[in-house]
Parts: structure tokens; sequence; C-alpha cells
């Protein structure tokens, strides 16, 4: 079978063991999209993969890659980036996890996407410096941004029904993935008002990069709406966003609490 040697600038998603002395490391890649990697050797004493494997780590990694294989061979990681402050405080550790998980279940299929490793590594980077409260815009406009690579942007201009303009909130349809005029385009039950504060804030989450997200939070953010509309359109769409992940986001923070650093 044909293997080619691909080299390619990845973040370290997650990684766990296999066996007594590897691991198992999901990479998402700029030119391949997530691959899934064996890295022989990376627990032993004189790994040569050093630190370069722990979740959030920006590495220019060079893979044996075999096309009908599940998982690839990952023959060398060279640190690119990391950011230490992201692991020891619970809030910028719930968040940054946040964004891994975000590229571990959403990105399948073999298109690589520099722009949204671009776009995932710049709002490490953001959130390793932002003030506490801009890291919950931070994370949003990551998801929202990610989206509209994906191809899954919500409509939140117009009705999705008469394409009226909308200025004063309106319904929320996570499943038709947008918003609802609400007279005369009314929701079945499970689409729920949103503020024209938080419409705007949306919109604005969508253009913002993550460094400018810092000066940009307003004082009054709409964190609960906004979070609701985000979470409910990702259950929607991204059939591997079961449940709402602020509540994973809460238990991530106690189990930062619980383990002893
Ligand atoms: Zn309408």
């Amino acid at each position: 079978m044909a293997v080619a040697i691909v080299q390619t600038d990845a973040l370290v998603l997650r990684s766990y063991r296999l066996g007594e002395t590897s691991l198992i490391v999901h990479l998402f890649t700029a030119d391949h999209g997530l691959l899934r990697c064996v890295a022989k050797g990376a627990r032993g004493p004189k790994s040569r993969f050093g630190a370069s494997l722990e979740p959030g780590v920006r590495v220019n990694a060079v893979i044996y890659r075999k096309f009908a294989r599940d998982l690839q061979l990952l023959s060398k990681a060279d640190i690119v980036a990391y950011w230490p402050s992201l692991w020891e405080d619970p809030d910028r550790f719930a968040r940054a996890g946040a964004v891994l998980e975000f590229l571990d279940r959403a990105a399948y299929g073999e298109a690589g996407d520099a722009e949204l490793l671009d776009l995932a590594t710049q709002s490490l980077a953001s959130m390793s410096t932002a003030s506490h409260p801009a890291l919950e815009a931070i994370l949003r406009g990551f998801e929202i941004q990610a989206l509209k690579f994906l191809g899954l942007a919500p409509e939140l201009t117009s009705c999705l029904e008469c394409r009226s303009p909308l200025e004063r909130g309106g319904l929320f349809h996570p499943l038709r993935g947008g918003l609802l005029c609400g007279a005369p385009c009314g929701g079945d039950g499970s689409a729920f008002r949103i503020s024209e504060r938080a419409r705007k804030t949306l919109l604005a989450l969508g253009d913002h990069t993550p460094a400018s997200m810092e000066s940009w939070v307003m004082e009054r953010y709409p964190g609960p709406e906004v979070s609701r509309a985000v979470e409910r359109f990702l259950s929607a769409h991204l059939e591997r966003f079961e449940g709402l992940r602020s509540s994973r986001v809460g238990e991530r923070i106690e189990s930062y609490a619980r383990s002893p650093r």
C-alpha cells in the first residue's frame, strides 16, 4: 500500500494512551483535516516527542499516511507555539478545551483548512491573555466563525421565511438555521425569542478577530442569550454535539478544580 509522507502544521486536539508506551493523538491539520495518529514511544522516558503532544499545542508534524488506514503514524512533531496560561486557570482551561473539542467533533473528512486552523490558533492565543469577561466572547466568536468555514453559518439578517430584514431581534430556530421575524412568520415551538442586542452581538461575533474581541466586548454582553442560541444551533447541526455544551464547560471547570495540579 502506498504511503505518503506528509509535513503539515497542526493543532493537538487530544491525546490518550495506547498500550504501555504509545499515545493516540488527534491532530487538526492545515492540509488534511482531522487525522488520528499513533505516536510510538511517546510515553517512554526518552520520548523524542517531549511535550509536543499536549492538547492545545501547535506543532509542525511529519506523518506517514496510508489512505486506507484509520490511524496514521506520527513520526515527528516540533512545537511551533503553545500557551501555558491556558492550563493554569479554570476559565481559560474550559474555553480552550471547548475550541479543541469543537474541532475534534466538527471537523470531519479529508479536507484541510489552514484558515480554520489559524482561527483556532489565534483564539487560543487570545484566550491565554484575555481578561475573564472576554473569554466567553472569544469562544462564541470562534464557534460562529468556524461554522462559516464549515458552510453552516446561521441566518441573522433577514427572516428565513419572508426575507424581511430583522431589526428588532426575532425568533431563533436552531434547526432551520437562523431567525424568523415572529410576525407574520412564527416558530413551531422549538424557536425562542432573542433580543435585538443578542442578534447584533451574534453578528458582531462573526466579524471580529479573536485579538480584537477583548476591546470590543460590550458592557452589557448578552451572554445567556448568545450561549443558548449558539449551543442549540451546534446541537441541531453537528450530530456529534449532543446535549448543551455550556454544561460541559461547567463540568470541565469542576473537574479542573478536582484535579491535583
Ligand atoms: Zn418573516
